[in-house]
């Protein structure tokens, strides 16, 4: 790819799509079986092998090690991983590594492997610290664990922790949100990803849902709790710096910034995502494809060029996530003065409504906005008929 020689810096995704059981409302890609572990890693390594050729000379800024849940596999599992692309690739002195974990599998002794292999940053996948509530989206851990877990990350050194929070989950009420939340901002965790609990279609909640066997999301429930969580985190000093994601200072997320920020990544793994620039390239959604593909040297993922218009979508729906906004001087030198002009007209009734804000040539959302935000992006969005 052409564009990938004027990258100087990137990110790396590693997804690990294997699970312990599945929780009732994810839709990720991942498979609640171990069985295919060990090939599936080895083919991960010959991929960022693979990969390697096509981005010498470029510095990876940030890793990240997601899922599925990678903290299921062995510390030595991970060691290697990140040895193999120590080895290939070049990875700057201060990356920002971080690996996704479930409160159960975290042990003094996987937190020193993790150290070991050069891991500065745990994202743990809390919830909540309610037993009840953790039992009704089928988490496989318990409330006393995750307090637990984020106790033996501290004392083992990990100062930049995040911690995953799902609100608007029914039968739990505003006060035990509050309680979980402030537990949270307690424990001393730098970093809040705040998720509202969402109904895919085809996931088990779904099912469940149209079966009657699990109560409905409430609409009202979601926007009330989302103030709560907004109001509660604000209160304790962390930011609210896009959509899902608080933090104290200087603990933002490199890696999910660099990605919102349209930084190229290289995704590696089964279902992992790759971005260059002015093109994408996604990995097959299938552990045995992924393993044949990778086996038998054949094409595994499927790549399409960005044009003009998916490159206007998507900074305008990755800046105005942010809490920076969509940089109204940035569509002006990229696209011409009156796509710049077309996002103010249509910005207008936004602002009147209290939904976005405009400073200092960037439109933002206001907290009322970020509830809405889909809504309002689409409308953004130039089609095929926009010329
Ligand atoms: S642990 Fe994460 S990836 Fe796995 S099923 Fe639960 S939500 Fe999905």
């Amino acid at each position: 790819m052409s564009d990938r020689n004027h990258i100087s810096h990137c990110g790396l995704y590693i997804h690990i799509p294997l699970c312990r059981s599945k929780c009732v409302y994810c839709d990720f890609y991942s498979v609640a079986s171990m069985s295919k572990k060990d090939m599936l890693l080895e083919c991960m390594r010959e991929e960022i092998i693979s990969r390697s050729r096509h981005w010498k000379g470029k510095e990876i800024a940030t890793i990240y090690i997601g899922g599925g849940t990678p903290s299921l596999l062995d510390g030595n599992d991970v060691e290697a991983l990140l040895h193999t692309v120590r080895e290939y690739m070049t990875v700057s002195p201060t990356a920002e590594i971080t690996i996704e974990a479930n409160p159960d599998d975290v042990s003094f002794h996987k937190t020193r492997q993790w150290i070991d292999a050069g891991i500065n940053r745990v994202s743990i996948g809390v919830q909540s610290f309610c037993d009840d509530t953790l039992s009704l989206i089928g988490r496989r851990h318990t409330g006393e664990k995750a307090r637990e877990a984020i106790g033996v990350l501290r004392d083992s050194g990990i100062d930049n922790i995040s911690l995953d929070i799902i609100y608007g989950i029914p039968t739990r009420s505003d006060d035990v949100l509050l309680d979980d939340i402030r537990y949270a901002v307690s424990s001393g965790v730098k970093h809040i990803s705040a998720y509202a609990l969402t109904r895919e279609e085809g996931t088990i909640m779904d099912k469940m849902i149209k079966r009657g066997t699990f109560p409905p999301l409430e609409e009202e429930m979601m926007e009330r709790q989302y103030h709560i969580v907004c109001n509660e985190l604000e209160k304790e000093g962390f930011v609210h710096y896009e959509i899902s994601n608080f933090a104290k200072n200087g603990y933002r997320s490199r890696h999910n910034s660099a990605y919102w920020k349209r930084v190229p990544y290289i995704g590696v793994g089964p279902a992992a995502h790759s971005f260059y620039g002015s093109s994408r390239r996604w990995n097959v959604s299938s552990v045995a494809s992924y393993i044949k593909g990778i086996k038998e040297n054949t094409v595994y993922w499927e790549e399409e060029e960005l044009v003009d218009r998916d490159v206007h979508n998507e900074i305008v729906m990755t800046s105005l996530r942010c809490v920076e906004g969509i940089d109204l001087g940035e569509i002006r030198d990229r696209f011409g003065e009156k796509y710049a002009e077309r996002i103010k007209m249509l910005s207008v009734r936004y602002i009147e409504g209290g939904l976005l804000t405009e400073d200092n040539d960037r439109i933002k959302l206001t907290r009322n906005g970020v509830f809405l935000s889909d809504g309002i992006e689409a409308d953004f969005f130039l089609t095929e008929d926009d010329k």
